[in-house]
């Protein structure tokens, strides 16, 4: 057995014996006491997830983007933890293309010269550890995308004759 399978059997005994926990994917305090009224991991055999991160799976699933269970909160707690949902879409952005869009670009830049077919995980995991807040990536285009108040902000990356373009679209929720 590698760790990571010791670490979700070690999990999985844990949520069956009825211990209170975190949701292992996304760290936060959001399971149901009924364990299995949560929803079952697309990713992680028989390891159940709290119902937003099951949406996401299933996003993600659809979109063929799975994010993989080395990357889940329980095996990552040492990962700065920051999230932008209490700040509109607007503010998020003004921060974060200071603070995180030279890092940024240059992932960008490094991923685009790679080989179609290499391997994006140390990108997506230099990303996610470099740009606290972050809550998706996509490689090809590449993207990120943050959660915020009003919805999702998505930014996008472009060569110019300038160097890398950033931009940003703010994906509004449903009213
Ligand atoms: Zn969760």
């Amino acid at each position: 057995m590698t760790d990571i399978q010791k670490a979700l059997a070690d999990l999985k005994a844990r949520q069956e014996a009825g211990e209170h926990m975190p949701c292992p994917r996304c760290g936060k305090d959001t399971m149901k006491p009924a364990l299995y009224t949560n929803a079952l991991s697309r990713v992680a055999d028989g390891i159940m997830v709290c119902d937003d991160c099951g949406t996401q799976e299933a996003l993600l699933a659809f979109m063929r983007n799975p994010m993989p269970v080395d990357e889940w909160a329980f095996l990552n707690s040492n990962l700065p933890s920051v999230d932008f949902k209490d700040l509109p879409g607007k503010a998020v952005w003004e921060q974060i293309r200071m603070d995180h869009g030279p890092a940024l670009i240059s992932i960008f830049k490094r991923w685009t010269q790679e080989q179609p077919g290499a391997d994006f995980k140390p990108y997506r995991r230099e990303a996610m550890k470099r740009c606290p807040g972050l809550t998706q990536i996509w490689e090809r285009p590449f993207q990120v995308m943050y959660e915020v108040s009003d919805g999702q902000l998505i930014l996008r990356f472009r060569h110019t004759d300038d160097g890398v373009e950033l931009s940003a679209d703010l994906m509004e929720n449903d009213k």
